[in-house]
């Protein structure tokens, strides 16, 4: 179909929404083309390419005729000046792939942490640039009649969309399809078609495959590496065929990365690679006639040496075998496993058609950006971007797993597996501490060390010890898997629990956890934070639950031999989980975020300016926690999680919280949305929902352009599902009470609950329930027992 016709059918109206269609006009703005590249950026949960223009933008390529033969690929510098005034990241990742950099302390306590895993940008194999004659392609140059960028999700690509005429009127229509695939991890697909519209001309591609590369840095932004370091040494590089290939080892970590390049054109032509200082370049020359279209696809393998012990081997056998099958049976294989995915994480409102969309997206950048090989896990940013350098947070356990427990049980599995295989690296982080037993997982991590530089906001957050238990508990109570508890689950659960008998200790006949940071960033390293403590309870509690389960399965002595776990110590366990402290203020009526939270001085977020916000960039953290001002969603969050307290309790808390939560974090807005919803404040409910919806789309945190925000992206679906649909998980059944904002006409959506799949539907106060797969499950509506 021409470009101009399928343009033409994807904008008709009703068709986006339906076929999971995102789309934006195109313009040159810079900020603008840093923001689409982490929007249409293509990931499958292994590599990640941000969307750069193939040809790279205004001042990065030169005009050069392809005829001169000392062509250079003229190196996409990374951090070089757009247009003088704003950077590039041009880069391509692996989900879990390496190096060491140091991070030195200014002052050397014992115990700090002074190096750090980052994720690296790996090779370019994006580059293309197209001649005609000898007019070369470019935005800025000629002129664009008609230019946009789609990303179907339903198929599992991104598109790019270009009619243009060149300074001496040549006029082109280009399509450049983009595709990470999730059938076959290693591969990424450019497929670049051209349209000659009025003339007939020879026309030449330079295709560049860089392993030179290296990763972004913002020395004023601290969620970004600070500064450039060299990570990765080409050891062999070498042509096969025309095909490139490239092997770096990174200088610290020693890992091996490969990739491997190679083009297949539509028509008869020539195609030659050389190595021009260890960049390999590509020219393909061939001629096109008046309205003849030609396709160039460049297919670009990744492979690593985490998951291949020989990666050069793998990369040669993943290429010769993406090379032996059509484009188009790998397009197919892409758009059988999504329709699969949707199949599964069916979720559709009728009645509002831009948040539809935005949730759209975001399940899509979910599944674009979850490890599924049990090596990696879900980076705040996902595959991207380099914000937070890769690094997976508490952001996998709370704001992810929700969704794909519900969704795709085995993703969420993987994610926990992921942790599993760190544990040793946590009881070694936990001993660092001075524990004695247990373990303590990191704050922020690639491969299991603590990578976290500032400890206040940072290591001290040991609530992803209890976070971890509560995705394990919910990942059981939803699905009735104890053969991965038995394996694995449990032995997560007693380790963590562990820890708090450690970290914690009685005082005046009850269990108190000092010196801890709660989720708020805001006020660090307290004593007693409500969240900390509700989430060590939950996490010994069932400590005990998981140790009777296992015993009367006949399944507990061999885990218990391994851990050298004793009934004493389930009995210390649940002595102090009953005994936890939980700090409650009678004088107010809600529970205090910690011991010294309401005796702080209160800011009135109302009078912060727009211009110091986040609060982080522009106030001394020691001021931030010396006043009542939470950067997240705290002790409300406790209350979603854990169903911990008596409504009015949950009231009185989320009314004090809201007034002095200034949401500087973008895992809070959905979380406030969710209790909004359970207390009645619909409205407030519906509004933090758009907010939390929309934040990458319209790029509300202003910092998008650094990759996406994953965790809240999982919060939103989870303010409809656990908010606007009231879905519960409890130990006797599963739960709905919902409420949807006034306008959606209906709600739909699949849950996956104990192996079997059901379709809920809400349609005012009407709710209908069905079983798709599986067996009978019970649900209670509104708190009314049915068998499903
Ligand atoms: C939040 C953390 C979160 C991290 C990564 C920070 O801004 O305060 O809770 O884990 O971002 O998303």
């Amino acid at each position: 179909m021409d470009i101009c016709d399928y343009l033409k059918n994807a904008l008709k109206k009703g068709l986006q929404l339906k076929d999971k269609i995102y789309e934006q006009v195109i313009n040159t703005n810079p900020a603008d083309l840093l923001l689409c590249e982490t929007l249409f950026h293509n990931a499958n949960g292994y590599i990640g390419i941000r969307s750069c223009f193939e040809e790279g933008y205004a001042g990065e390529f030169s005009a050069v005729n392809p005829g001169q033969k000392e062509v250079s690929p003229d190196n996409v510098s990374r951090n070089s000046v757009l247009r003088n005034f704003v950077s590039s990241i041009r880069g391509s990742y692996i989900n879990g792939f390496y190096d060491f950099i140091d991070m030195p302390q200014a002052e050397k306590l014992y115990g700090l942490i002074e190096e750090k895993q980052i994720m690296l940008n790996i090779a370019d194999t994006q580059s293309i640039r197209l001649f005609l004659g000898s007019e070369e392609f470019n935005m800025w140059t000629g002129k664009i009649i008609e230019s946009r960028r789609i990303l179907n999700m339903s198929k599992g690509f991104s598109e790019r969309l270009v009619r243009w005429v060149s300074p001496d009127g040549k006029e082109v229509e280009i399509c450049i399809r983009r595709t990470a695939s999730f059938t076959r991890p290693c591969l990424f697909l450019i497929d670049y078609s051209v349209k000659a519209i009025n003339f007939s001309s020879p026309v030449s591609f330079i295709s560049v495959h860089k392993g030179d590369v290296e990763n972004f840095f913002d020395p004023a932004d601290p969620r970004v590496a600070s500064h450039v370091q060299r990570h990765l040494d080409i050891v062999n590089f070498n042509t096969e065929n025309n095909a490139s290939f490239i092997t770096a080892e990174t200088v610290r970590s020693k890992l091996k990365v490969c990739t491997a390049v190679d083009h297949v054109l539509s028509k008869e032509g020539q195609i030659k690679t050389v190595f021009d200082n260890k960049t390999a370049v590509c020219t393909i020359d061939t001629q096109i006639e008046q309205n003849e279209s030609i396709t160039l696809f460049k297919y670009s393998i990744f492979t690593d040496s985490i998951r291949y012990e020989a990666c050069d081997k793998k990369a040669r056998h993943e290429l010769t075998s993406v090379l032996s099958v059509t484009p188009d049976t790998l397009y197919l294989e892409q758009q059988n496993y999504l329709d699969d995915y949707w199949n599964n994480a069916f979720l559709e409102i009728d009645g509002d058609d831009e948040l539809q969309q935005a949730v759209q997206f975001n399940m899509y950048q979910l599944v674009q950006s979850a490890g599924k090989d049990g090596h990696c896990s879900i980076a705040a940013k996902g595959l991207s971007g380099e914000g937070y350098e890769g690094h997976y947070f508490w952001d996998t356990e709370i704001y992810v797993e929700p969704f794909f427990v519900f969704g795709n049980p085995a993703i969420a599995r993987g994610l926990i597996s992921h942790r599993y295989s760190t544990l040793e690296e946590a009881r070694k982080n936990a001993l660092l501490l001075g524990h004695k037993s247990g373990v303590l997982f990191p704050w922020r991590t690639i491969m299991g060390k603590e990578c976290s530089g500032f400890f206040p906001a940072g290591t001290a957050q040991y609530h992803i010890n209890g976070d971890i238990a509560w995705s394990v508990i919910f990942y059981f109570l939803a699905t009735g898997d104890l053969d991965f508890i038995i394996q694995k689950g449990a032995e997560l659960v007693f380790e963590c629990a562990r820890l708090w008998i450690d970290v914690g200790n009685f005082y005046n006949g009850q269990f108190r956890i000092n010196c801890v940071t709660g989720p708020d960033e805001y006020t660090c390293v307290v004593n007693n934070n409500y969240y900390t403590n509700v989430c060590a309870k939950r996490n010994l509690e069932w400590a005990v639950k998981f140790y009777e389960l296992l015993k009367n399965a006949g399944k507990l002595d061999l885990l218990a031999k391994k851990i050298n776990l004793l009934n004493e110590e389930i009995v210390v366990f649940a002595n102090a989980a009953q005994n936890m402290y939980i700090p409650y203020d009678e004088q107010s009526g809600i529970n205090p975020q910690d011991d010294s939270f309401l005796s702080k001085k209160r800011i009135n977020i109302a009078d912060i300016p727009a211009n110091k916000k986040p609060m982080l960039l522009h106030y001394h953290p020691l001021f931030l926690y010396r006043h009542q001002v939470t950067k997240q969603a705290d002790t409300v969050l406790a209350h979603i999680l854990f169903d911990d307290a008596d409504p009015q309790t949950v009231k009185n808390s989320f009314l004090y919280y809201k007034d002095i939560t200034t949401h500087d974090s973008s895992l809070s807005t959905c979380i406030f949305s969710i209790a909004a919803s359970r207390l009645g404040f619909y409205e407030d409910a519906y509004k933090y929902f758009g907010n939390s919806a929309s934040l990458d789309l319209r790029n509300t945190a202003g910092n998008t352009k650094d990759g996406l925000h994953i965790a809240n992206m999982g919060g939103t679906y989870m303010a409809i599902i656990f908010g606007f649909a009231g879905v519960k998980v409890k130990e006797n059944g599963l739960y709905i009470s919902p409420h949807l904002p006034k306008h959606w006409k209906t709600c739909r959506f699949n849950l996956r609950y104990k192996g079997s799949l059901i379709r809920v539907t809400i349609e005012g106060e009407k709710i209908n329930i069905s079983l798709i797969e599986g067996k009978s499950v019970p649900v209670y509506v509104n708190d009314k027992p049915y068998i499903i």
